[in-house]
């Protein structure tokens, strides 16, 4: 185990160093799983912010001068450490996140794949050229880095969102301010630390710690040319609209409902594994968990009874032993203000009617009273004017919808204000198509609860799951990340018939 228990400071990583920055304000970090207090965060002020800015601005000329062969060379060397040490990264986001550790280190695994796409940025810089667009007038488009991009991510992947966006980034030749959650701050700067072993030059990659005060320095300030934003739909909206009045690039990726569709020809036993595992892994923390089930037709109990005695097995406890290692298949949630909002979701749910089948409420997990606890928590009989419903719960509590038909089903997707992902299980190819075709969702599966794309796809949502046009990683991300530059040339024939005002035309 490489965390102590005692409080430590946690500053930003500026220029290639520490920094502890001139802002007197502070938050505290807690481990989840005890519910102490481990860490106390330097919150920026706006002078801090600007010197993170500042280092980061200092180090573009050079870092998007630097060839394509160096910086894929370091992105390698940045792959290979991070593959050998994933289990310590893991074990911080564990400790300040609360996530099992095999669930962290698959974070981490999903994170290190947009690395190794990014180990490809040449390929993926390859312009084009046209020869003779007009007589002896060659045509070349290429794409060119941005400068400084500020990445605000959210608490629940302290790794990988930050990784959806920095790679790429970074790859492509701009130099990156990453504004991490104040809940789990010390994953960034211990990636920071990684960068500067793999050779990546001092002020490329910065970490600015703080809330409000430090993305709206990120959102204002001239130098800042693009913003990566994923968090809850009020803040991305909030973030888009103000990035974007500042003349910024801005995709912000917000909050999410996702539902999954579980039609009456399933095979039951696998959509309830399913349920379990997206409702209940990462005890819900997660925007693409299903919070809502919806079942078709006459297999509601049936299904609700087989998620039911799943959900009695699962074991929620920390995320890791002294060991390093854990057998709960749930931990606690991130904070107790967040604990204490899911549950009272469960409370009003049972208040307008629902049916509490699995109440996590009463848990009580062995020697560690003072955690974040709340267990798996099944909802039946859920209806869509519940708040249980309607909003974004982010916690181990799924409700069951019940419906008599396909077209319901969709229809209550379809109406909902978001559209991140959405899943169906069902074994008519048929029902499967129709739903990939008409559903209004950004990222769908077929018999596949949680359909995170690989990086070498994009992900994002519709609807109030994003602002903005561009999702994230994949060729988009690349696109995101570069700006268009069209050169025409003329060497042959530099003759062009003297002196003529007139607007050119193809010849
Ligand atoms: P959050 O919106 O509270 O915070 C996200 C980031 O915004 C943090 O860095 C935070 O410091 C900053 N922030 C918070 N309040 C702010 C304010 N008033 N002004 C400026 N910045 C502010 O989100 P969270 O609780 O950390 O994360 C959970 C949310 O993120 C959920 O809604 C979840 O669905 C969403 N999320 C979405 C995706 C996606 O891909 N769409 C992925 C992960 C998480």
């Amino acid at each position: 185990m490489t965390l102590s228990t005692r409080v430590r400071t946690i500053a930003h990583w500026s220029d290639g160093k520490f920094f502890a920055g001139s802002g007197d304000r502070t938050a505290p970090v807690t481990n989840p799983a005890t519910g102490q207090v481990t860490g106390e965060l330097a919150l920026a002020d706006v002078a801090d912010a600007r010197t993170v800015i500042d280092a980061a601005a200092a180090a573009y000329p050079a870092w998007r001068d630097t060839s394509l062969a160096k910086r894929t060379q370091i992105l390698f060397a940045f792959r290979e450490l991070l593959n050998a040490r994933k289990g310590e990264l893991a074990e911080i986001i564990t400790s300040e996140h609360g996530k099992v550790v095999s669930d962290a280190l698959g974070e981490v695994s999903r994170g290190q794949e947009v690395v190794e796409f990014a180990c490809g940025i040449a390929h993926l810089l390859k312009g084009g050229m046209t020869e003779n667009a007009s007589t002896n007038v060659d045509v070349a488009s290429i794409r060119q880095p941005l400068g400084v991009v500020g990445i605000i991510s959210p608490f629940n992947f302290p790794a990988m969102v930050p990784m959806w966006f920095f790679p790429i980034a970074i790859a492509a030749g701009n130099t990156v301010v990453l504004k991490p959650s104040e809940k789990d701050p010390s994953a960034a700067l211990w990636i920071a630390e990684l960068w500067a072993e793999a050779g990546l030059p001092a002020g490329v990659f910065n970490v600015l710690q703080g809330d409000k005060v430090a993305v709206d320095e990120l959102l204002t300030n001239a130098d800042v040319k693009a913003i990566s934003f994923v968090g809850s739909t009020p803040i991305a909206q909030y973030v888009y609209a103000t990035g974007t009045l500042h003349g910024k690039r801005v995709q912000a990726l917000g909050g999410a409902k996702n539902h999954a569709i579980v039609l009456p020809d399933a095979d039951l036993d696998l959509a309830a594994d399913a349920m379990i595992n997206a409702g209940f892994g990462s005890a819900g923390e997660r925007c693409m968990a299903i919070s809502a089930c919806v079942a078709v037709g006459p297999i509601a109990d049936d299904l609700v009874a087989k998620i039911a005695d799943r959900a009695k097995g699962l074991k929620t406890g920390p995320g890791f032993t002294p060991a390093g290692t854990s057998d709960s298949d749930m931990g606690p949630l991130v904070t107790k203000a967040h604990r204490d909002r899911v549950a009272s979701y469960v409370d009003a749910g049972e208040a307008d009617g629902a049916t509490i089948v699995v109440d996590g409420r009463g848990i009580s997990v062995d020697d560690e009273s003072d955690g974040f606890w709340l267990g798996p928590t099944l909802i039946d009989h859920v209806t869509p004017e519940m708040s249980v419903y309607t909003d974004e719960i982010f916690g181990p509590v799924l409700s069951v919808v019940r419906v008599d038909t396909y077209d319901q089903a969709l229809a209550l997707i379809n109406a909902n204000p978001y559209g991140n992902g959405t899943a169906i299980f069902t074994n008519d190819g048929g029902a499967a198509r129709r739903f990939q075709n008409e559903v209004e969702v950004g990222m769908i599966g077929i018999n596949v609860p949680i359909p995170v794309p690989t990086a070498y796809y994009s992900f994002g949502g519709w609807k109030s799951s994003l602002f903005g046009d561009t999702h994230a990683h994949g060729t988009e991300g690349v696109h995101f990340f570069t700006r268009g530059k069209v050169v025409t040339t003329r060497w042959l024939d530099p003759s062009h018939g003297g002196i003529n005002l007139g607007f050119p035309q193809n010849s």
